[in-house]
């Protein structure tokens, strides 16, 4: 037996658990944004925003799944932008828009510049990179997206600071070549009412005036403001691209949003969950009553309780704030978590939703039979967000695509 295939070091894929991803929901939801992006008068074009290792879905399982589908890519990190054209290389495909949003130094630029990958320019530093930028000869222009801070109050040209910090772009047209504008909202996922989305928006417009005047580009600038909140509930915000992350992986951004789209489309669109998150048991034993639970002895069993171990812990992204309130899914029941969630180890209740000590399957996250447990209810439990729970799922997780 070879050293790799002994389980339990990262990676391990025998003795822990493992994420399930749905092809079909993840086609289904990127239809549903496709039906509503191509709605209106103008076609535009759909982003698939694949940052934090693609949500914590796995960005190598779901590349493949959506590249296809979709026609602009973005990241946060260059190194994950650039595993797109050796995907396209890999298997003869055609180039798709990828843009990083980013932090991006020099050095990685000119790399990208290379591959065609789009960049954004988000403050005057890109100034300072003009000298070697223009050094490294590159065979086009780098393409770039100006980003306004139109009350984010994250990165991004303020209005005050247009347009005296971006005449450098204006400056160096053999060295930058302005194909789109963007800004990020603030405050479209917390409320039903989106005053503070239209005041962006008009912030957003105005900026865009001063730089088509600035820059004067060949082409008008791709506009791309819309998350997924502001995709489904905010038609004036879609422009000609939508960069959709939490949907498309079938989650609604918040309750309010789901609120908003119900008044705004009239129809809620059907989002489906891409993934789940399961486990074998390590080990399924009865307990007497009066015995403790976990660190802390913080759970007693009022009765002879039937336990299940499971081999899954904060280590692995379940979150230990959800100790003493998250249940998973045993045969389609709900069985508690019992006492503290530990590195490697959580322990449930199966008393009633088996009839034996065979190890069991049990569902972290998805469904199983009649009842689910979302990834809102999980991080609600952790009193934490579904963005911060999925993205913190690790990435040593076994991560398979069913069908
Ligand atoms: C994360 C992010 C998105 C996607 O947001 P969702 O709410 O997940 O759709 C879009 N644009 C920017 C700039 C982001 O950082």
């Amino acid at each position: 037996m070879h050293v790799e295939e002994v389980g339990g070091g990262p990676g391990d894929a025998v003795h822990s658990s493992w994420l399930e991803l749905s092809a079909a929901h993840l086609r289904h939801n990127v239809a549903a944004f496709r039906a509503l992006e191509s709605s209106g008068p103008t076609p535009r074009a759909l982003g698939a925003v694949l940052k934090g290792n693609a949500y914590g879905h796995g960005l190598a399982q779901v590349l493949p799944l959506v590249h296809a589908g979709v026609d602009v890519l973005y990241f946060i990190a260059p190194r994950d932008a650039l595993t797109v054209r050796a995907h396209e290389a890999a298997h003869g495909l055609p180039a798709r828009q990828v843009l990083v949003l980013g932090a991006v130094s020099p050095e990685e630029a000119v790399v990208l510049a290379r591959e065609g990958i789009d960049v954004v320019v988000a403050d005057r530093s890109w100034a300072d990179a003009v000298p070697g930028l223009r050094a490294a000869k590159l065979p086009r222009p780098l393409r770039v997206h100006v980003h306004l801070d139109t009350g984010l109050g994250r990165e991004g040209f303020t209005a005050d600071q247009l347009p005296k910090q971006t005449q450098f772009l204006a400056d160096a047209p053999d060295v930058f070549e302005t194909v789109g504008v963007l800004s990020h909202f603030a405050n479209t996922e917390d409320v039903t009412e989106q005053g503070y989305a239209l005041a962006q928006l008009d912030a957003f417009e105005t900026g865009l005036a001063h730089l088509t005047a600035q820059l004067k580009p060949a082409k008008p600038l791709q506009r791309h403001i819309a998350a997924s909140a502001a995709a489904l509930v905010l038609p004036r915000a879609r422009y000609e691209a939508a960069r959709v992350g939490i949907s498309l992986y079938g989650l609604w951004p918040s309750p309010e949003t789901r609120l908003s789209a119900r008044l705004v489309l009239g129809e809620l669109p059907v989002l489906k969950p891409v993934l789940s998150w399961r486990c074998k048991s390590q080990v399924v034993k009865w307990l007497p009553a009066g015995s403790y639970v976990g660190y802390g002895c913080t759970y007693r069993c009022p009765e002879p309780t039937r336990l299940a171990v499971l081999p899954v812990g904060y280590y692995d992204g379940y979150p230990r704030l959800a100790s003493g309130k998250a249940h998973v899914l045993v045969n389609g029941r709900r069985c508690a978590v019992l006492g503290r969630v530990m590195m490697n180890h959580l322990m449930v209740d199966v008393t009633r939703a088996v009839s034996d000590e065979r190890p069991v399957t049990a569902t972290l996250l998805g469904r199983d039979g009649e009842e689910s447990v979302s990834a809102e209810s999980l991080s609600g439990w952790a009193q934490t967000i579904h963005y911060e729970l999925l993205t913190r799922l690790g990435s040593h997780l076994r991560r398979v695509v069913v069908e």
